[in-house]
């Protein structure tokens, strides 16, 4: 069966070329020409039942400058052709591609169809490069009619032999193949020789129409505690600068120093509105507030705990739900599994 993919190039290593600053994205007219299985279709059998579509972001970019701005303009180019494609695959620099997946899979409620965020380690020109086995990777999940595979409704990260869900991924390795990781939660699918799905942990499809709710608050910090660190500048941000939120990466399973500025703290935020996102800095597990003696700080209304969310994830939920919730919403969308993104 044809299907049809929408492929959105946004830059990245993937399609970075070495100049005398150093690597920058080339254009995908350039591209296309290291791609012959997507360039002249005949290449694969299985390829020439697949229309593609591409488009650029204007411009392209490296991903460390990738902003709210890019993910609502991302979302906006999906949303607007949305009804005409079976899938869409965004190539992207790997840096921020845990930030793009999770914003993104916070702005598309009710997917039906797989967002499949994909980029590589080694740039298209250079003969060992994975961007052709992981962007062929991206086109077997995002084409999934045509190869007779079940369709993953869910913002996803294709990488070397994963799929994994968006918003709990994470980007492990600089040099490794094997670039991003999912420590919370199993992978979506894996492309080995076959294709397997995990369907018991993919999202299931409903009947509504699909929803985009764009909008982040950029108000908000990002906070990693460390020992003997004092948060009295923090404080002060807080007061004078009425910051709405603050993701706090504390120690284990949700621990703070003893420290009365934490106190503080939390004073500050409950008097100014600023919501405290709580999570860990452990890449595997969870926060458990009232485990330890160490997490009786975080025992209040301000603090959400984020359990088991990546950083990723709990910055971007946290900007979203500042820029479309009033102050009451905030906590309760906070403390939910809204897509999948914690336990
Ligand atoms: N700096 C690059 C980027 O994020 C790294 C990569 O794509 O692997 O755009």
């Amino acid at each position: 069966m044809t299907s049809s993919i929408f492929i959105l190039y946004t830059g990245g290593t993937f399609g970075m070329k070495k100049t005398k600053k150093g690597l920058v994205p080339s254009s995908w007219d350039e591209i296309i020409n290291y791609l012959p299985a997507i360039k002249n279709q005949n290449y694969f059998d299985s390829f020439n039942k697949i229309e593609f579509r591409y488009d650029t972001l204007n411009p392209v970019v490296d991903s460390s400058d990738m902003n709210p701005e890019s993910w609502n303009r991302i979302a906006e180019i999906i949303y607007k052709n949305y009804d005409d494609y079976h899938g869409f695959i965004i190539i992207h620099g790997t840096d921020t591609l845990a930030y793009t997946a999770s914003a993104l899979s916070f702005m598309f409620n009710n997917l039906d169809k797989p967002i499949v965020l994909t980029g590589s380690q080694l740039p298209i020109f250079h003969p060992r490069t994975d961007g052709i086995v992981n962007l062929s990777n991206a086109i077997y999940i995002a084409g999934h009619k045509t190869f007779n595979i079940d369709c993953i409704p869910e913002v996803c990260i294709c990488f070397n032999d994963d799929v994994l869900r968006g918003n709990r991924s994470i980007k492990v390795s600089t040099n490794d193949f094997e670039g991003f990781s999912s420590p919370n939660f199993e992978n979506l699918a894996n492309l080995e020789q076959k294709i397997t799905l995990n369907h018991t942990l993919i999202n299931k499809k409903n009947n509504n129409k699909v929803v985009l709710k764009p909008n982040f608050s950029d108000n908000v910090v990002n906070v990693t505690v460390f020992p003997g660190y004092n948060p009295s500048a923090l404080i002060s941000i807080v007061k004078n600068q009425k910051i709405e939120g603050i993701v706090l990466k504390t120690f284990g399973a949700g621990n703070l120093p003893k420290n009365s500025q934490w106190q503080k703290l939390i004073k500050a935020c409950e008097k100014n509105k600023t919501i405290i996102f709580a999570t860990t800095q452990c890449p595997n597990g969870k926060i458990e507030i009232g485990k330890y003696a160490s997490s009786a700080t975080l025992q209040s209304t301000c603090v959400v705990s984020g359990k088991d969310i990546t950083s990723e994830a709990a910055l971007t939920k946290l900007m979203w739900v500042i820029g479309n919730y009033s102050y009451k919403e905030r906590h309760d969308i906070l403390r939910q599994n809204i897509r999948g993104e914690m336990t």
